[in-house]
C-alpha cells in the first residue's frame, strides 16, 4: 500500500511541556489506525499536528500525493477530513446547512454534497435529523454531524478525535460500522481514543502513545507478542508501565472553537456567520 501521509522526528512544544517527543510515523492508504493512550499522552497534539492545524518545533509531517511527491500536509488540507473534539457547529445552521456550508467552501456541488451527506447520514440513522438546527442537538448527534461534514468533500483520509466520547452504546457502533464501511471502500482512517477495547474492535494497527512518545506501533498481536502477555490490557499496561505526566491543559474552550472553525473553513467569508457552540 502506498504511503498517504508520514511524520518524520516530530516535536510539538507548548513553554516547556513536550507534548509530542520525537514521533516517527508512517500511515498508507488503506490504514485504519487507532491511537491509544491515556490523558495527556499527546493524542490529540498529534492529530492536530497531522492534520496540519499546529505545527510541528521540530520534524516534518507530509501528505504524499498519488503522483508520488511529498508536500507540507498544511498546503493540502483538503485532503483531509477532520472531526475534532469540539464539532464547532454553528447553531444558527440546520446540520445539513452546517455540511453544505463546509462543502461549498471546498468547491462541491449542492447535489453531490446532498447525495453524498445521504448515504453516510443514513449509515448513522441520521438522515431525519439532517433538517434540524443544531442548537439542542446532543454530543452524538453534534458528532454525527461533524463526521458527515468531515466526509463531505470525499478526503482521502479521515482524522477523528475521540469519534464515539459521548455517543450511546447504539451510535458508538454505528459509528465504527461507518469506519469498517470506509475500510472496505478502500479509506484511510486514524483515530484517537482511550479505549483499547474500542481500537482493537475497529483498527487493524494500533499505536500506544505514553507521555509524548510512541510506544509501540503494530498488530494487537504484535503488541501482545512483544510484551509477552495474553491480552492486549496486560500488553498497554506493560508499555506504559512508567507513571504518566499530569499537568493541565489551559485552553479556553471558546479559542480552541475559533481555532477549529478557521482550520475546517477554507475561506475567511465564514466570520460573517456567528457560533453560538
Ligand atoms: P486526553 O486524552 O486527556 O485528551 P491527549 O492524549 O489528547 O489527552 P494532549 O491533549 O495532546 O493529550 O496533551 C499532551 C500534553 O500537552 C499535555 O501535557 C497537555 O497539557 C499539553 N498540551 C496540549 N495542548 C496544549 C496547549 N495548547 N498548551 C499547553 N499545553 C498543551
Amino acid at each position: 500500500m502506498s504511503v498517504l501521509l508520514s511524520s518524520k522526528g516530530v516535536e510539538k512544544r507548548f513553554s516547556d511541556i513536550v507534548a509530542v517527543d520525537g514521533v516517527d510515523l508512517t500511515l498508507s492508504r488503506g490504514d485504519i489506525v487507532g491511537l491509544v493512550g491515556g490523558n495527556g499522552a499527546g493524542k490529540t497534539t498529534m492529530l492536530r499536528l497531522l492534520c496540519g492545524l499546529y505545527r510541528p518545533s521540530e520534524g516534518s509531517i507530509s501528505f504524499h500525493t498519488e503522483e508520488g511527491l511529498q508536500r507540507p500536509v498544511h498546503e493540502l488540507r483538503s485532503k483531509l477530513g477532520v472531526v475534532p473534539e469540539s464539532t464547532g457547529l454553528y447553531h444558527r445552521l440546520t446540520a445539513w446547512e452546517n455540511i453544505r456550508y463546509h462543502s461549498r467552501l471546498h468547491g462541491i456541488e449542492d447535489d453531490v454534497a446532498w447525495t453524498r451527506t445521504l448515504r453516510f447520514a443514513k449509515a448513522l440513522d441520521f438522515a431525519e435529523d439532517l433538517h434540524r438546527h443544531t442548537r439542542g442537538f446532543s454530543r452524538g448527534m453534534r458528532q454525527k454531524t461533524a463526521l458527515l461534514r468531515a466526509l463531505v468533500h470525499g478526503p482521502e483520509i479521515l482524522l477523528l478525535d475521540e469519534p464515539t466520547g459521548g455517543l450511546d452504546v447504539t451510535s458508538a457502533r454505528m459509528v465504527r460500522e461507518l469506519v469498517r464501511q470506509l475500510r472496505a471502500e478502500g479509506g484511510t482512517v486514524i483515530y484517537s481514543t482511550h479505549h483499547l477495547a474500542e481500537a482493537q474492535l475497529v483498527c487493524d494497527r494500533i499505536i500506544i502513545m505514553h507521555n509524548g512518545q510512541i510506544r509501540i506501533d503494530g498488530t494487537p498481536d504484535e503488541l501482545m507478542d512483544s510484551t509477552q502477555t495474553e491480552s492486549l490490557e496486560e500488553a498497554y499496561v506493560a508499555l506504559t508501565s512508567d507513571v504518566a505526566r499530569t499537568d493541565a491543559k489551559d485552553e479556553p474552550e471558546s479559542k480552541l472553537s475559533k481555532m477549529w472553525r478557521s482550520f475546517l473553513t477554507p475561506s475567511s467569508r465564514n466570520r460573517e456567520v456567528s457560533e453560538d457552540e
